[in-house]
């Protein structure tokens, strides 16, 4: 039996409960041996400055996985030189866990429309099989014009449009979610006011971000 990977790229600036009930429910959905979290150490969408350091984001990521016995975090993107680049990380992942791993690159339909930003992003199509998460105030259907459009036009969905299948590429699957409204420059805005972040994060993050004090007085929480 292959095993089934689950991989979640982002920045985590904080990880919130948002990125974690998403992350629950691809697993249970995809019956996935592990999820990965991986944090971008340098990611070329996010200047660097506008970012809590590596460190920071990994240690609660850390701290939020912790007690889930099939979550991990990786610090791969923190020990590769550079920007972090998901096709790159794909690559290793596939080198490090060999034939026998399926992976499963899971992004939400808000970050999924905009792949085609993203450094060499139809490789990405060749690497990993997709899970394309719902998001409020996205259409299903535009994961089907995107592909089409953006990737190839030999794509196939399934009769119940869960799944592409494409002659050469791996599967796209898209997902239904709970809908979650939560997003970190969310918590990095309220946490900056002084307002509470509580129920938004785990305890344990909540408990981090307050003894380092990440995001008081940032002067622009979008950031
Ligand atoms: P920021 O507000 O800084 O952009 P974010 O909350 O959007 O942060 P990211 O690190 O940018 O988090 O996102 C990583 C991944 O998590 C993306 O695939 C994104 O679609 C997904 N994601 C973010 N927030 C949620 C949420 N509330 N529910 C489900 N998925 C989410
Ligand atoms: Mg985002």
């Amino acid at each position: 039996m292959l095993k089934r990977i689950g991989v979640m790229g982002g920045t985590f600036d904080p990880v919130h409960i948002g990125h974690l009930r998403m992350a629950e429910e691809a697993l249970e959905a995809f019956g996935f041996d592990e999820l990965l979290f991986i944090p971008a150490a340098d990611p070329p969408h996010k200047t660097e400055k506008s970012l809590r350091a590596f460190e920071h984001r990994l240690r609660m990521l850390e701290l939020a996985v912790d007690a889930h016995p099939k979550f991990r975090v990786s610090d791969l993107e923190g020990r590769l030189p550079g920007k972090s680049y998901t096709v790159i990380t794909l690559g290793r992942l596939q080198e490090e866990y060999g034939p026998e791993a399926e992976l499963y690159f899971l992004v939400g339909l808000d970050a999924f429309v905009e792949l085609d930003t993203w450094w060499n992003y139809r490789e990405l199509f060749e690497r990993a099989r997709m899970v394309v998460l719902s998001r409020p105030g996205y259409e299903e259907e535009d994961v089907g014009l995107f592909l089409a459009r953006k990737v190839s036009p030999f794509y196939e969905m399934d009769r119940n449009c869960t799944s592409f299948t494409h002659p050469t590429l791996l599967p796209v699957h898209c997902m239904k979610n709970t809908h979650l409204e939560i997003s970190s420059t969310l918590i990095r805005r309220l946490s900056s006011q002084g307002r509470s972040i509580r129920y938004l994060v785990l305890p344990e993050v909540l408990r981090y971000i307050e003894k380092n004090k990440l995001y008081r007085g940032l002067s622009n929480p979008v950031q």
